[in-house]
């Protein structure tokens, strides 16, 4: 990894080197945390957590190949190089901003409320047309997820495209000094993690974080349909790219028209051209994540041309609206039980519409919602039964509350009630039939990727 020797590692870190100076020289091959995946010439990093310690398994790294490790602790005699920290996460994190700002490639960073890993790939997808980019792997997009994304930064990547999701003030002024993006991308203000910061506005706050070290020459890139993120107007003399649906001020989409399970059409219009595109994955808010993917694109000088072809590649990622077809049981699964809140419910929902058979929704309690939760499940539940879905299957505590209020407007649709993920596991053969489309949605506490696999069986 490109001038990451123990030596500036050290220095990074703020740690405590011990080891002989010949091999705080070197270079190291790769940075991880998961002892099993001891890597030739990597750092290893011990974090310690609710019930294993990685300090644990030092030595056995160190047999099995590794050049150095973090700790802690003091390791006394050794014949191993090692970094004394204080913290090995913040040291990761330190580690982390040393490595990409030296790398000096370009860092587009996405956050929002919902969709940013969907937004991710689709951006990742359209700079793929062009670059070698490296993108967050599935959600790795924490205070250790990000830093562990960047070490997989190599001499041959040409672009970083980075996830950044936070749940309280403060964490994304810490993941944007490790970022440093020069483009930042913001998908929406919803209504997620609201435990921590109660209300859009707060949310509002916390996400524009994100600009704190936004390089003065850097783009904005926001959901112009979202009437908190219109507010934003200037970022430091940066005035942000818009993206929309209704608000025609930058980037927009019209002939919006679903092709049922393949995707969802529409025209995206930049300046005095635009262009019909075919997104791979269905749901209307896939338009927003093209739209998306089309500014960032753009920005890094793709032709439209490329941008469509990009935006066309897109591959779906299993518990994200994923596809899978039962040709055994004849059914159509949509798998998207890697989470969910009342937005992407209601997405979810209306694409399920457009399936053939009989319609199916299975779903699952949602977390962290803060304290109008039970209205928010009622209003999933009331939405569900006003749309073209034959059956509606709640589960989970909150749920019930859901499956009372879709009772409420069912016109006699099937509304049916479990208790827990087990309850419905054991009632599926009995409830799903032959020509079913079945949407699975949930968040992911409730492990509805049990169901999934059950039903793919
Ligand atoms: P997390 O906070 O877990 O990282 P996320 O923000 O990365 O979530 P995704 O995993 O991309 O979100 O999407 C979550 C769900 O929201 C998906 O199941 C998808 O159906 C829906 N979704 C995807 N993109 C959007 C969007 N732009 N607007 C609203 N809903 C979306
Ligand atoms: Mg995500």
């Amino acid at each position: 990894m490109k001038n990451l020797t123990l030596e500036h590692i050290a220095r990074a870190c703020n740690g405590s080197y011990h080891g002989s100076e010949a091999q705080a020289k070197q270079e190291v091959q790769s940075i991880f945390t998961d002892s099993r995946k001891a890597a030739k010439g990597g750092l290893f990093v011990p974090i310690k957590g609710a019930r294993v310690d990685a300090h644990d398994f030092i030595d056995q790294v160190m047999e099995a190949g590794a050049l150095a490790t973090l700790s802690e602790k003091d390791l006394g005699e050794t014949n191993f190089p090692y970094i004394k920290v204080e913290s090995s996460l913040q040291a990761v994190k330190d580690i982390a901003e040393f490595y990409l700002k030296q790398l000096e490639i370009p860092v587009v960073g996405i956050t929002g409320s919902v969709g940013k890993t969907s937004t991710k790939e689709m951006i990742a997808a359209v700079l793929g047309q062009k670059y070698n980019v490296l993108k967050t792997q599935g959600n790795f997009n924490n205070e250790l997820g990000l830093p562990l994304t960047v070490f997989g930064l190599r001499a041959e990547h040409q672009i970083a495209v980075l996830e950044m999701g936070i749940s309280d003030f403060g964490e994304m002024h810490r993941l944007a000094k490790i970022a440093r993006p020069d483009t930042c991308v913001i998908t929406n203000i919803g209504l997620c993690h609201l435990e921590f910061l109660k209300s859009r506005d707060g949310i509002l706050k916390a996400k524009t974080e994100i600009f704190d070290f936004l390089k003065e020459d850097g783009h904005v890139i926001l959901n112009g349909d979202d009437d908190k993120l219109v507010t934003v107007t200037d970022v430091k003399g940066i005035k942000p790219v818009f993206f929309g649906v209704e608000n025609k001020n930058g980037i927009w989409a019209d002939e919006i028209e679903s092709r049922g399970l393949k995707g969802i059409e529409c025209r995206i219009h930049v300046k005095d051209e635009s262009f019909k595109v075919l997104v791979p994955i269905p749901g209307r808010h896939m338009v927003y994540n093209a739209l998306a993917g089309t500014a960032v694109g753009l920005t890094y000088g793709l032709t439209l041309d490329e941008i469509k072809a990009g935006i066309e590649s897109l591959q779906s990622l299993s518990g994200r609206f994923h596809i899978l077809e039962n040709e055994k049981k004849n059914i159509m699964v949509i798998d998207d039980c890697y989470n969910a809140n009342p937005v992407s419910m209601k997405a979810s929902l209306e694409v399920l519409q457009d399936a053939l058979g009989r319609k199916v929704a299975l779903l699952g309690d949602m977390g962290e919602l803060g304290k109008n939760e039970v209205e928010m499940h009622r209003e999933v539940g009331r939405f569900a039964a006003e749309k073209d879905i034959d059956v509606i299957v709640c589960t989970g505590t909150l749920c019930k509350e859901m499956a009372e209020a879709a009772k409420e407007v069912s016109n006699g649709k099937k509304v049916l009630y479990f208790e827990n993920r087990e309850a419905l596991e054991d009632a599926l053969d009995e409830l799903i039939l032959p020509g079913d489309s079945i949407l699975v949605k949930a968040s992911h506490f409730m492990q509805f990727e049990k169901i999934v696999k059950k039903l793919a069986e």
